[in-house]
């Protein structure tokens, strides 16, 4: 099948399925003749379609499921890492398919080096923020400037170390000025941070802020209706381990937030207990 070029379109489509899948709707067929004087309405379709995904006539508990829209659409194609079973080696592989990446403008717009990611590669748990800020860009690791301590904090109160979580972000180069990375450079970038899960095949997923949300899930909806629930995760556009059941997603706060807004900590503090209880975690007991 061929897929609309647009990224927008795409997404929308994958909308439309999952809005008639909840309707029990599973099998589409298309009408002999599709074709250019159908296609040539695409753009009233990306209108219509795009324009439904924020609507209120979409039903709002549409827009709080997750989708891996590539998942109905394409079948993917195997990638450098497909049957290496050592997740390091995995990782090098993609890491070496990204090279000294050009494929979106953040690559001239000042980083200093990609900041590919970190952690465990077995890890059970997986933080995912939104992209390199100054002290990231500098040091070439994500979460580590004052953000980066405050979600330290974070998971040692679960009772876990740093290193036994894998970081990441859905962009790999700092967005200049720190601003809020672009729809083409995360839809360019996060087939990387696709891959990257699918060798970790983490049990659980934390999106830090709406950004990695709304990226992970390709879906458009507030922080306030994005958490407090796990949404079930498959990377989209990777062919994964058929032994690996997906993830689990959880999204909260991004620490950058919860700096200038630490009365949203108690909430954040929430979501992180759910995943606890997840995955069975208990918090550190106090020193006295
Ligand atoms: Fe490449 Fe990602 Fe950097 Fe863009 S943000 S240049 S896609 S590594």
């Amino acid at each position: 099948m061929n897929l609309p070029s647009n990224p927008d379109l795409r997404r929308a489509l994958a909308a439309r399925v999952r809005f008639y899948n909840e309707l029990g709707i599973y099998d589409f067929y298309r009408r002999e003749g599709y074709s250019a004087a159908t296609a040539a309405n695409d753009a009233d379709l990306q209108t219509t379609m795009v324009g439904a995904e924020i609507s209120d006539e979409m039903p709002k508990k549409t827009a709080a499921v997750p989708i891996a829209e590539s998942n109905f659409l394409v079948a993917p194609a195997p990638k450098a890492e497909h049957g290496v079973a050592d997740p390091v080696a995995a990782l090098k592989l993609i890491r070496e398919d990204l090279g000294d990446c050009t494929r979106c403008k953040l690559h001239k717009q000042g980083r200093k080096q990609i900041v590919f990611g970190v952690g465990n590669p077995n890890a059970e748990l997986m933080f995912v923020g939104e992209g390199p800020g100054a002290d990231e860009d500098a040091q070439g690791e994500p979460f580590v400037g004052r953000a980066g301590q405050l979600l330290n904090n974070m998971i040692k109160a679960m009772g876990i170390r740093r290193e036994d979580v894998y970081i990441a972000n859905v962009v790999k180069c700092r967005p200049p000025g720190n601003r809020t990375p672009e729809r083409d450079e995360c839809d360019t970038c996060s087939p990387f941070l696709m891959r990257q899960i699918a060798v970790i095949k983490p049990k659980v997923i934390v999106a830090l802020g709406a950004v990695a949300a709304k990226n992970l899930l390709a879906i458009n909806a507030p922080m306030s209706e994005l958490r407090g629930r796990f949404y079930d995760f498959m990377p989209s556009g990777v062919r994964s381990d058929p032994s690996w059941q997906g993830a689990r997603l959880a999204v909260t706060y991004h620490p950058a937030f919860l700096l200038r807004d630490p009365r949203q900590k108690g909430e954040a503090w929430k979501d992180l207990q759910m995943v606890m209880k997840y995955l069975g975690l208990k918090p550190p007991k106090p020193t006295t």
